[in-house]
């Protein structure tokens, strides 16, 4: 790329001119310069500069398959001369679409066989929202409306979808949260599990959302959303036993599941959906991301038979977008899931990457003087920072410990992500068992590099 390379001071210049960007501090941004991304093949990135970088966050959790696969481009090379567009409102779809669907229904949980379809995560989470209070009020009981997240849940940036979240951030910028939207605290043992044991933790964690349908009225609860594990609010994995319980608690009081498989389906954890690995039923499930692995936006609710059906009988649905089954998005979505059927990349993560993958980042957080907890399940994960992890000692927010840890590894050839003091790693599913080493390699020694100018041995 040498014609990039001569042109990243003018790209930035150009960036820093016309480009507003999405969670970033503009002021630190106008300083620092964005990083160019101009190059992408297996695990790996390649920046303006030439730069070769190994992607531990698979573009924002999303490049499953990982970067440059040839099928895909032509896969929505020939849809666009065939059909580059039609939509599905009044009474129309396309071949691509209605493929798509019946290729979802084989591969999603049973009893999950409808599917509405949008372009992004947040697009599927506000549909919910709607679709839910249609459908209770189709039920016959209208006044079932409030909705249930957990604070830490990440689920969009429109405003419902910043309702259901439980991100203060974001809840402060713009809009408070909406009305109709509650939350209980993220299940967390590290942090606020104390003296119990992590069964213990989770039932005790379950039983808030219990205690927050009944203090609402379980007549006014419209359902409860929760990502399999807390993937932006920091990887936080729920301990044994949670999920059951949450479970039996929504159906005691016939309060809809909303289980959000945006970064954990297609393959994540090792299982197909987040939720085959919990072993629970969602009512409704979102899913976008590892859908077509970041190559095209593309996002689809799918909705069990209860809901379905009504949703079919209760008349006109007054909502949809433009581009919801964008049929080039649904032809590559499902040449997508192809890759991962055919390659084998769900038995690969469950049996072999993963474990591989766990077991290398344990031997670090377990030698690591800054590491306090290592987190997440399958190819999903967290090291908690800490200040001191014998008595506990958590880095004030005004530290920016991960952030800097981030920078180093970014400088040693490998994208983290920072949230709060913990670092979180997402790598694509092709991962092999060398780019795991050198992903490790590199974490090691940006964690030394972090640990010394914190003064921590
Ligand atoms: N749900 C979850 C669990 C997510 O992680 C995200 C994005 N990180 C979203 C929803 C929102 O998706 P999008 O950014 O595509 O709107």
């Amino acid at each position: 790329m040498p014609d990039l390379q001569t042109r990243t001071a003018e790209l930035r210049q150009l960036d820093d001119q016309y480009n507003i960007h999405p969670f970033c501090d503009g002021k630190e941004l106008h300083e620092r310069g964005a990083t160019i991304i101009a190059k992408g093949s297996g695990s790996y990135v390649w920046d303006s500069d030439g730069n070769r970088i190994l992607d531990g966050m698979a573009g924002l959790w999303c490049v499953n398959i990982g970067y440059g696969r040839d099928e895909l481009a032509d896969v929505a090379s020939s849809q666009m001369r065939e059909l580059p567009f039609y939509n599905m409102f009044f009474q129309s779809t396309t071949p691509a679409q209605i493929s798509l669907a019946k290729r979802l229904a084989e591969i999603t949980p049973e009893g999950l066989n409808h599917f509405f379809f949008a372009n992004s995560g947040s697009e599927a989470n506000d549909s919910i929202v709607r679709l839910v209070v249609h459908f209770w009020k189709t039920e016959g009981q209208p006044e079932k409306r409030l909705f249930i997240g957990r604070n830490l849940g990440y689920h969009g940036s429109t405003l419902a979808a910043v309702s259901l979240g439980g991100m203060k951030a974001m809840q402060a910028l713009g809009h408070e949260v909406l009305p109709d939207f509650h939350h209980i605290p993220e299940p967390h043992h590290y942090v606020r599990g104390g003296d119990l044991s992590p069964e213990e933790f989770a039932k005790k964690a379950a039983a808030e959302l219990e205690t927050k349908i009944v203090e609402l009225g379980a007549k006014n609860v419209a359902a409860f959303i929760a990502e399999p594990i807390q993937g932006a609010g920091g990887v936080i994995d729920p301990p044994p036993g949670y999920w059951p319980e949450i479970q039996r608690i929504c159906r005691k009081h016939d309060v809809l599941l909303v289980v959000d498989e945006v970064i954990c389906g297609f393959g994540r954890l090792g299982e197909w959906f987040g939720s085959q690995y919990y072993d629970v039923t969602p009512d409704i499930m979102p899913m976008a991301k590892g859908l077509s692995s970041g190559y095209l936006p593309i996002s689809a609710v799918a909705f069990n038979e209860r809901i379905s059906e009504a949703l079919r009988m209760g008349g006109t649905l007054t909502h949809g977008f433009t581009y919801s089954g964008h049929p080039v998005s649904c032809a590559v979505a499902e040449a997508n899931i192809d890759i991962i059927e055919r390659e084998n990349l769900v038995p690969r993560t469950r049996e072999e990457i993963a474990p591989y993958f766990r077991k290398v980042l344990q031997q670090i957080a377990d030698a690591h003087p800054l590491v306090g907890e290592l987190r997440g399940q399958g190819l999903l994960a967290a090291m908690q920072l800490m200040k001191d992890r014998d008595s506990k000692t958590f880095f004030e927010p005004s530290e920016p410990v991960a952030i800097d840890c981030r920078e180093t590894a970014l400088q040693k050839g490998l994208i983290f992500r920072a949230v709060g003091s913990a670092m979180v790693l997402c790598p694509p599913l092709v991962i092999t068992r060398q780019e795991i080493d050198e992903l490790a390699d590199i974490t090691a020694a940006s964690l030394d590099a972090t640990a010394k100018a914190y003064g921590i041995a």
